[in-house]
């Protein structure tokens, strides 16, 4: 396992390294037992017990953010007939849908009797007389086959895997993402957690406005998050009282900047409460009425900490893809009700103005209100390791 950027932070090198490889025995834990060990830069796992799931594995390796390329290698005796031996077969799936290869060996440990060209050499000549559709291309095969001779033995594997980079989860912090049912909040939480950062959830139901399932959603999105960044405390906030008093005593085109004011206001009390540093949310500029410029500044006020909104410049189907690769789209699009089609207003005001919309909000209880929501949060645990 390649872990890239974490190569590159000098000093920290060491703490992001046990990070990644404390998320590693975590999370492989549920297979079995592993030896988990860091040599040069590369992480690797061998499973202690035999009939462990490698490719659930794999699985589990390709959402572990700080590892940028990972590869599923046969550990082989340093033995150059066991090598020719087990190579073709180790690799049989591979080369056999391949029209071509190229041989690429390391050889770390220099008391091993053959160089790295010639180890090429030799098993080069080896495959191809074992696969006889397969040519040699040196500059773009289908398959590297990589023969790396190292302290423990020799790893033979084929291509690499693509991992999810990044850097560890909990090396950059903890942070609270406001999460709603849609497409947008899960795929920033993602993005934020690909930065190093621990998540926290707010999320704001409505009942009875509101319904258990669009709650239950919710739960199916973080975890869906959480295969990634690790267990996710979640609270939901209860909003109907805050949403009634907005709509019964503030002018009908600011209830939504209100509403979104309130939202920051209530997850900021719970992000402090819990050691966040920063609260998420999955804005866009210009996507909806309370996403202009204008709206996001009202809306950036209302909170003192920083607000990290790593949608701000992309497009809806930007979101998309990376809401499909990570398999949340197609829970976000299930229909039910949020909180913010609660009481929407027909004109909402797309260029707030903060000094009328501190006026409004002056015929509520702010403090009251906020401090009521934020005792009232019911916790959840979200945990993708527990079924
Ligand atoms: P999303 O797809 O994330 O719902 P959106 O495009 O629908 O976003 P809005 O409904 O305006 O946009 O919400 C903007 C952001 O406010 C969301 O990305 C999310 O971070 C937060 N948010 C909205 N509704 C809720 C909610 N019910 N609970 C917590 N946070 C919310
Ligand atoms: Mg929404």
């Amino acid at each position: 396992m390649k872990n890239g950027e974490v190569v590159l932070k000098g000093l920290n090198r060491r703490v992001f390294e046990d990070m990644m490889i404390k998320s590693m025995r975590r999370r492989l834990s549920v297979l079995g037992e592993w030896k988990i060990t860091l040599a040069q830069s590369a992480v690797s796992a061998e499973p202690l017990d035999e009939n462990t799931d490698l490719n659930e594995a794999v699985e589990i390796c390709r959402r572990i953010f700080g590892i940028v390329a990972l590869s599923r290698a046969a550990l082989l005796p340093k033995d150059m007939d066991a090598i020719l031996e087990n190579t073709g077969k180790y690799l049989y799936d591979e080369l056999s849908a391949a029209h071509t290869f190229k041989v690429n060996a390391k050889r770390s440990d220099k008391s091993f009797p053959y160089a790295s060209p010639k180890i090429c050499e030799i098993l080069g000549e080896r495959l191809l007389n074992e696969f006889p559709d397969l040519s040699v291309d040196v500059h773009d095969p289908d398959i590297v086959v990589t023969v790396e001779i190292r302290d423990r033995g020799a790893y033979v594997h084929g291509n690499q895997i693509k991992g999810a980079g990044g850097i560890p989860v909990g090396s950059s912090g903890k942070a609270a993402v406001l999460i709603s049912g849609g497409i947008d909040s899960p795929v920033a939480a993602w993005m934020m957690s690909k930065r190093g950062l621990r998540l926290c959830a707010v999320h704001f139901a409505s009942p009875p406005y509101t319904s258990e399932r669009a709650e239950l959603k919710v739960h199916s999105l973080l975890k869906k998050v959480s295969e990634y960044s690790g267990r996710i405390d979640l609270f939901v906030v209860p909003f109907t009282e805050i949403q009634e008093q907005i709509k019964d005593n503030c002018p009908e085109e600011l209830f939504t900047i209100i509403m979104r004011r309130f939202m920051m206001k209530v997850s900021e009390k719970i992000a402090r409460k819990n050691d966040c540093g920063a609260l998420i949310t999955g804005e866009s500029v210009g996507q909806v009425a309370s996403q202009t410029m204008y709206a996001i500044a009202c809306t950036d006020e209302a909170a003192s900490m920083p607000v990290f909104r790593p949608l701000i410049g992309m497009d809806k189907d930007e979101v998309i893809t990376i809401a499909r690769k990570i398999d949340t789209f197609d829970i976000s699009v299930l229909p039910y009700e949020d909180c913010c089609t609660v009481f929407t207003p027909k004109h909402p005001r797309t260029r707030p103005v903060l000094k009328y919309v501190l006026e409004a909000e002056s015929a509520l209880d702010c403090e009251k209100l906020v401090n009521d929501a934020a005792e009232g949060a019911r916790y959840v645990l979200i945990d993708s390791m527990r079924k």
